[in-house]
């Protein structure tokens, strides 16, 4: 019998693809390139990436290290400008920072001097909603994520992972269409980390949003994501876009499964060939520290 692959997909997989494809566009990104100019030469960061989102995806971008993640994701945000190409959030292009959509970064960046709830106002409160209006939206979020009892707490007073929800439900109270995550749980401990995870994706079933996810862990990407873009470095550009075989909803226990081991074998090809696997240099000779009579290996 025939091993499976990351491209068998069970029939109720498939028939969600095809209900994903037959959404809307939310996020087109068309040709886009990022160059940049510094003294030391010219950097291509991102070359000519193409790829759609559809409403309520979730799709994960993977890649090795300097391959152009948080470049494309600044891009997105409208925090840089791309060098050349286009994107369209829902059909209309991307000129800057906006309402339309929500950020969440590595580092904690919630204001330490605002409390909780005032931090998850603040983003309502600067697109004009009234303050009465803005505290009751931040405490349906807080209660949403199951931290109202905190409302009045500091960010000082969390732990890392508490902090992370409130950055969610802060990017999230503004209602925006897609939300960006760049490596969002990697400062976590893994315990943390799983049970974030597992908590986004219950977010994220709940309501109407579109998430675009950077992370360099693999098995992060195939537990949380519908599509992986895969990203390779100098250039960046895009190696595939994977279909996950895995089925939902995801559950720890699918990391052992056959459609799990498929979509991160794939993934460990794309990302670490044979060819450079193995380290051409190889490991520098160790010294002999000791003189050891009693060989352990
Ligand atoms: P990743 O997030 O995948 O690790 P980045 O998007 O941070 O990658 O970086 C992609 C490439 O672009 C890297 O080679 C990096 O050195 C370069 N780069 C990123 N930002 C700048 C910048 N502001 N100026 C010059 N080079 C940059
Ligand atoms: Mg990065």
């Amino acid at each position: 019998m025939r091993s499976t692959t990351y491209l068998d997909l069970a029939p109720d997989v498939r028939a969600r693809f095809e209900r994903l494809r037959a959404r809307e566009v939310i996020l087109k990104v068309d040709h886009l390139t990022k160059t940049f100019e510094t003294r030391g030469g010219r950097t291509v960061a991102l070359n000519d990436i193409n790829f759609e989102t559809h409403r309520r995806e979730f799709l994960c971008v993977v890649g090795p290290s300097g391959c152009g993640k948080s470049t494309l994701v600044r891009i997105l945000a409208g925090l840089d400008r791309q060098s050349a190409g286009e994107v369209l959030l829902a059909g209309k292009p991307v000129t800057g920072p906006g309402a339309d959509r929500g950020m969440v970064f590595q580092g904690y960046t919630l204001f330490p001097w605002l409390t909780v709830k005032r931090n998850v106002m603040f983003g309502l409160e600067m697109n004009n909603h009234g303050r009465t209006h803005a505290e009751r939206e931040a405490l349906q979020w807080l209660d949403l994520i199951g931290l109202g009892k905190y409302a009045d707490a500091y960010p000082h007073q969390l732990s890392g992972g508490m902090k992370q929800r409130v950055a969610i439900a802060r990017a999230l109270a503004n209602q925006p269409r897609i939300l960006l995550m760049d490596e969002p749980f990697s400062a976590l401990d893994a315990q943390t980390r799983a049970r974030m995870q597992s908590y986004l994706l219950e977010i994220w079933r709940k309501i109407d949003i579109t998430i675009v996810f950077i992370t360099h862990d693999l098995d992060e990407a195939v537990f949380l994501a519908d599509r992986i873009l895969v990203l390779k470095a100098n250039p960046g550009e895009v190696a595939e876009l994977i279909e996950v075989p895995v089925p939902r909803p995801r559950h720890a226990g699918q990391y052992v499964g056959p459609e799990f081991r498929a979509a991160k074998d794939r993934l460990e090809e794309l990302i670490h060939p044979p060819a450079l696997a193995d380290d051409a240099e190889g490991f520098p000779e160790m010294p002999r520290l000791a003189n050891v009579t009693d060989e352990v290996e």
